[in-house]
């Protein structure tokens, strides 16, 4: 298992200029190369160009400040980028189309499997000690697993000029997924992105939007500070960095959010269902309306994905068809107007919340993806057609199937709860229906 924790460096005003030249050393250095495969009648081979770094270092002896794996890493980039490029192209790869890279545009520089330590102190901030620059710093808020192995780490400058560090880290240990057959059906969940709500989930937990308007405001307001400014001067600069923090602060915002929701739904079932998103894409590709939501709601799955396999639990991205328009106590499908927010079978006259009808859709196409067959019943105990599979402990007249009550819960309750919980799962005291 490989993951990637992000942390920020707190660098000393030594340490940020050894940093930053670094990486525009390293920029030089994979414009060197670029250069050398631009006048190469055949391309040498990835290797030989790493092999020749110690040559190199001679003639340009300013790379002896730079760790060899970092150097190393610059040249398999630059073939990466270009097999990228390249694609499937049988004759060979298009050098021409690689971008040589400006000042400003090399953004990252990496040691791989050597040249890094994680030193661990009882003061506030930890250290990661980094070869040719010093012990940096480190707001290290999230500890590696215990069976983990650092494989790599990534130095990384945004645009504010903060410096980050990505460690790819390596687990042998995987949990184990509960056998399908295994898994109690309270322990499912089927979430639907909603229009109106974040999230709609089958227990009844409504995860507003996050509200970022103040910030949103916030950005504008600076922006049209620097839109005044005279390009270059150092209160431009100045201005920038500003812009560039507001910009910062809301991704931030947004990804603390998407990861603690994403946390409490893997940690609190067996199976969590979605929709397929590239079905979903295809389908949807003319609603700019959606756009937004749908790219935080990518985001989401991404989320939910490398954190569910490190949960052990199953993730089932679901065809997202008509999830919406059908039934999900008889299975008739009904058109509905995105305007509706209700749903109202005119068949068998269940009724629900145009949501929460939707996530039921998911979760039951998740059960006989995994052929959870005895969950499915019991959990929505109706469809004919499943009826000879019907546990006895679960079965009920169809008629008396009933919507879940809808709990609200607001984003800024999921940053600072950790969960959209009030206690704990099951326990839904403050109840209400959504409007
Ligand atoms: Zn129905």
């Amino acid at each position: 298992m490989n993951y990637n924790y992000r942390y920020r460096l707190y660098p000393t005003d030594d340490q940020r200029e050894a940093l930053a030249w670094t990486l525009d050393t390293c920029r030089q250095v994979y414009n060197h190369f670029l250069n050398r495969l631009n006048e190469a009648d055949d391309i040498p081979s990835e290797y030989a160009q790493k092999n020749t770094l110690p040559d190199l270092k001679r003639e340009w002896s300013d790379l002896k400040q730079i760790h060899s794996k970092v150097l190393q890493v610059v040249v398999e980039r630059l073939y990466n980028n270009l097999r990228t490029l390249s694609g499937q192209k049988e004759n060979g790869y298009n050098v021409g189309a690689l971008r040589w890279k400006g000042a400003g545009w090399y953004k990252s520089f990496t040691y791989s499997q050597s040249g890094f330590t994680l030193i661990e102190t009882d003061t506030r901030r930890d250290r990661l000690r980094l070869s040719k620059i010093g012990e940096v710093p480190i707001a290290y808020h999230r500890e590696i697993p215990e069976n983990a192995t650092i494989k790599q780490v990534c130095i990384k400058r945004d645009s504010t000029g903060n410096w980050y560090a990505t460690l790819g880290i390596e687990t042998d240990e995987q949990p184990e997924k509960p056998a399908p057959e295994t898994i109690d059906p309270k322990d499912t969940v089927g979430i639907d992105v909603g229009i109106l709500k974040y999230a709609h989930d089958t227990d009844g937990t409504a995860v507003e939007s996050l509200d970022l308007s103040d910030e949103r405001e916030r950005l504008r307001r600076e922006q049209r500070t620097l839109s005044r400014k005279v390009k270059g001067s150092n209160n431009y600069e100045k201005q920038r960095t500003i812009v560039a923090r507001c910009h910062d602060r809301i991704k931030r915002k947004r990804r603390d959010f998407l990861h603690k929701l994403g946390r409490y739904y893997v940690e609190t079932y067996d199976v969590v269902a979605v929709e397929d998103l590239n079905v979903r894409g295809m389908m949807e590709q003319d609603r700019n309306s959606r756009n937004t939501a749908h790219s935080a709601w990518r985001t989401f799955i991404e989320i939910l994905r490398y954190k569910a396999e490190s949960a052990g639990t199953h993730l089932v991205e679901v065809n997202p068809r008509g999830t919406t328009k059908e039934c999900s106590n008889c299975g008739v499908e009904t058109d509905k107007p995105l305007w509706v927010r209700e749903h109202s079978c005119p068949s068998c006259g269940y009724e629900d919340d145009r949501d929460a009808n939707a996530a039921k859709n998911i979760l039951q196409r998740a059960f006989s993806e995994l052929g959870m067959g005895q969950a499915e019943s019991a959990w929505f105990e109706r469809r004919s057609l499943s009826s000879s599979r019907k546990s006895p402990i679960f079965e009920r007249p169809p008629e008396t199937a009933t919507a879940t009550d809808t709990r609200v819960v607001s984003a800024s309750r999921v940053i600072e709860r950790g969960s959209p919980a009030l206690n704990e799962r099951g326990r839904q005291t403050e109840r209400s229906r959504a409007g």
